[in-house]
């Protein structure tokens, strides 16, 4: 394209909220034949909160609320945030004392698997099932089964374990951005086809791609493992975009032809894409497809 047809396409794309860097994402946005989602704060709002609880003890659920969200209290994870939010409205509701006289020591977060830390001398692991497994914590049947079945209603289990003993679990629901499915299926028809990567679990993934009508999921991949299923793509030709948020986004957004950033999203994910969706409507990816369209069918 001609550096004026650029510059009236960027914009036209500015007023509409779409952030086009460069005249090289708009010349290659129009050939994009494949979409690569993101899940969590991508397709999903990226603000989970606790929906169900279930007790593997005796013990009692503001106890083991405690002890996770003391534990998760010094992680910006949005499943952290969703956990610590829950103890504080149990807190209100019981108004349990001495709070603030928690001491945790230890601290750690275990990537795509959750956090551990010594919590009043105690160890306590809040996570998934990766996270137990890797910490030699058994999992019992009963275990087993509740995870299965919140994973199938969509949503993430997150296991806490006291001292190398699973003693409950949350069950964790992000929403689906209102937009999603309108999307996907218009860029179907378009000839578009749109993807799911994410860390999260296979079943929790696979219900969430059904609910927007995306038939094709890549779950349980790291950062690195995000920016492969990319360049895989590329080397059968395709022009790939990828629509990302987060920090773990950033690697994928810089490897795909087209990379847009949630504008909402975290500065990294940002600064990695090439796109960036302003008002973090998941339909400017159409706006950004559609503009690259005109701009280079005006000059040929
Ligand atoms: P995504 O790619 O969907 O943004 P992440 O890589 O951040 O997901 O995390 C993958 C999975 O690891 C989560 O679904 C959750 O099961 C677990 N996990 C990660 N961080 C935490 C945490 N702070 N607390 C509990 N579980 C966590
Ligand atoms: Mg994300």
């Amino acid at each position: 394209a001609t550096p004026t047809a650029v510059m009236v396409a960027t914009g036209k794309g500015a007023s509409l909220g779409v952030l086009i860097k460069g005249g090289s994402a708009l010349e290659k946005a129009h050939k994009v034949k494949t979409v690569i989602f993101d899940k969590t704060g991508t397709l999903t709002m990226g603000k989970p909160a606790v929906v169900h609880t279930m007790l593997f003890s005796s013990c009692t659920l503001q106890e083991v609320c405690r002890l996770a969200a003391a534990a998760e209290a010094n992680s910006e994870h949005p499943i952290s945030k969703a956990l610590v939010e829950h103890a504080k409205k149990l807190h209100e509701m019981y108004g349990s004392s001495n709070d603030h006289m928690i001491d945790v020591n230890d601290f750690e977060v275990h990537p795509g698997a959750g956090v551990s830390a010594f919590v009043c001398g105690k160890l306590v692991l809040v996570g998934n099932k990766r996270l137990m497994l890797s910490s030699q914590v058994p999992i019992s049947a009963k275990v087993e089964k509740y995870v299965m079945e919140t994973e199938h209603l969509a949503r993430t289990c997150v296991l806490v374990a006291i001292n190398g003993v699973i003693l409950g679990a949350f069950a964790v629901s992000d929403p689906i951005k209102p937009e999603a499915l309108r999307v996907v299926s218009f860029l179907r028809s378009m000839g578009i086809t749109s993807i799911m990567v994410t860390g999260d679990n296979q079943a929790t993934a696979n219900a969430i791609a059904k609910d927007v009508g995306i038939d094709s999921v890549f779950a349980e991949t790291d950062p690195a493992g995000k920016a492969e299923r990319i360049k895989n793509l590329q080397a059968k030709g395709l022009n790939v975009a990828m629509v990302g948020d987060g920090i773990n986004d950033s690697l994928a957004l810089a490897a795909a032809d087209v990379g847009m950033a949630i504008g909402a999203g975290t500065n990294v994910a940002i600064e990695a894409a090439d796109v960036v969706l302003m008002k973090s409507d998941l339909a400017d990816v159409i706006t950004a497809i559609d503009l690259s369209r005109k701009t280079i069918s005006r000059i040929r």
